[in-house]
C-alpha cells in the first residue's frame, strides 16, 4: 500500500509574539525565560527538512509573529526559490519590516500569499490583540499591501478572521471589508491547543444568541458570494462554514480532517506533529520522512481518529476565494 505523505505543513518559525491576544497565550511562553527562544530552529536546520520532506508543496507560515523571525525572508526566498507554494500568516503591526520584505520577494514570478489578522473593525480589534493601535497599525500595512499589489507584486493578499465570543458580531464586517478591498477571506472558529497556543484552560464560550447571529452572518456570507460567482469550489468552502458552526454549536461531526492525510505541523524547535491542536508529537526534523510517518507514534496518533477526526479546524477546504 502506498504511504499517505503529507503535502502542506504548517510551520510555526517563531513563538515570539507581539501580540497579547485574549484567545491564544503563545505570547506568555518567552514572557518568563526571554532567552528559550535561543532553542528555536535556525535556517538552515529548515532549509535541510525542506528537501527531505519533498512531498510537502506547500507551506503556511505561522507564528508567533513570522516577522520577528530574523529568518523570515530567507526562509521565504528558500521556499519559492524551490518552487513551493508560500502564505504567511502575520498581525501586520511590523509595517516596514513586510513591506519591505514584499519588495525583496518582488523578483519571484510565483505568487505568494500574506495573510493579516483581522479580527474586528476598529477598537475592538485592538481588544482582541490586547494592544492599542493594532488595528491602525494592521489596516495601515494592509493599504501599503494594496498599493504594493497594484504595482505588479505578486502577493495574493488575504484577511484571516478568528471568531471569538468577544467579537462575534465582527463576521460580516470584515468580510465586508475584505471584499470591498478585493481581497481574499477566510475565518475560523479560536481552537484550542494545550502545546500550541496554550490556551486550553481559556474560558470562552458562545451563547445561544451569539451562536444566532454568527449563523445569520454565515447565510450572508453565502449569499453574498453564491450571488456573485456560483461553483464547486465556493460550495465547498460554504460546506466548511457550516461544518465548523455545527461543530462548534451543536457538537455536530460531519467532515473529515486532513492532518496527517495530506497537512502536518512543524513547531520553531524542530518537532512534528500531525495535527497542532493535539500534542502529539511524532518526530523531529533529524528524522527521515519514511521513519516519522510509518511510526509507532503516527501509527497511535491515526488509531486515535475515532476521538478527535471530528473537529472542523484543518480542511482542505479553508480556501481563499478573492
Ligand atoms: S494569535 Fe497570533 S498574534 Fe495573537 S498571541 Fe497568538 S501568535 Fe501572537
Ligand atoms: S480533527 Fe483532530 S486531528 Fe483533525 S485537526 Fe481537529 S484535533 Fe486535529
Amino acid at each position: 500500500m502506498q504511504l499517505l505523505m503529507p503535502t502542506s505543513c504548517a510551520f510555526a518559525i517563531t513563538y515570539k509574539c507581539n501580540s497579547r491576544c485574549v484567545m491564544c497565550n503563545i505570547w506568555q511562553k518567552y514572557a518568563e525565560n526571554p532567552l528559550a527562544y535561543q532553542k528555536e530552529i535556525q535556517s538552515d536546520q529548515f532549509f535541510a527538512f525542506v528537501k527531505k520532506w519533498s512531498t510537502i508543496k506547500s507551506y503556511n507560515i505561522v507564528g508567533g509573529e513570522p516577522f520577528l523571525s530574523p529568518y523570515i525572508k530567507d526562509t521565504a526566498i528558500f521556499l519559492l526559490s524551490n518552487r513551493k507554494d508560500l502564505t504567511i500568516t502575520t498581525n501586520g503591526v511590523l509595517s516596514s519590516k513586510i513591506i519591505n520584505f514584499v519588495t525583496k520577494l518582488n523578483k519571484f514570478p510565483q505568487k505568494y500569499g500574506i495573510s493579516i489578522s483581522l479580527d474586528a473593525l476598529g477598537e475592538l480589534h485592538d481588544k482582541m490583540r490586547g494592544k492599542r493601535n493594532f488595528y491602525e497599525k494592521a489596516m495601515q500595512t494592509l493599504e501599503k499591501l494594496i498599493q504594493v499589489k497594484e504595482n505588479g507584486s505578486n502577493i495574493r493578499l488575504s484577511i484571516h478572521f478568528t471568531l471569538a465570543p468577544l467579537n462575534y458580531n465582527q463576521l460580516w464586517p470584515v468580510y465586508e471589508l475584505a471584499k470591498e478591498l478585493k481581497l481574499g477571506f477566510r475565518f475560523n472558529f479560536m481552537a484550542y491547543s494545550d502545546f500550541y497556543f496554550e490556551n486550553k484552560d481559556t474560558n470562552m464560550k458562545f451563547n445561544e444568541t451569539q451562536f444566532n447571529i454568527i449563523e445569520h452572518q454565515i447565510n450572508k456570507i453565502i449569499f453574498n458570494e453564491r450571488n456573485g460567482n456560483p461553483n464547486g469550489k465556493l460550495e465547498k468552502r460554504h460546506a466548511h462554514f457550516r461544518a465548523m458552526l455545527a461543530y462548534e454549536k451543536d457538537h455536530v461531526k460531519n467532515m473529515l480532517c486532513t492532518a496527517y492525510k495530506t497537512h502536518m505541523y512543524l513547531d520553531c524547535y524542530g518537532n512534528i506533529f500531525p495535527c497542532c491542536f493535539l500534542n502529539q508529537k511524532v518526530g523531529t526534523i533529524d528524522d527521515s520522512p519514511e521513519v516519522v510517518w510509518t511510526n509507532e507514534a503516527l501509527k497511535k496518533f491515526i488509531r486515535c481518529d475515532c476521538k478527535c477526526n471530528i473537529c472542523p479546524h484543518w480542511f482542505e477546504s479553508v480556501i481563499d476565494v478573492s
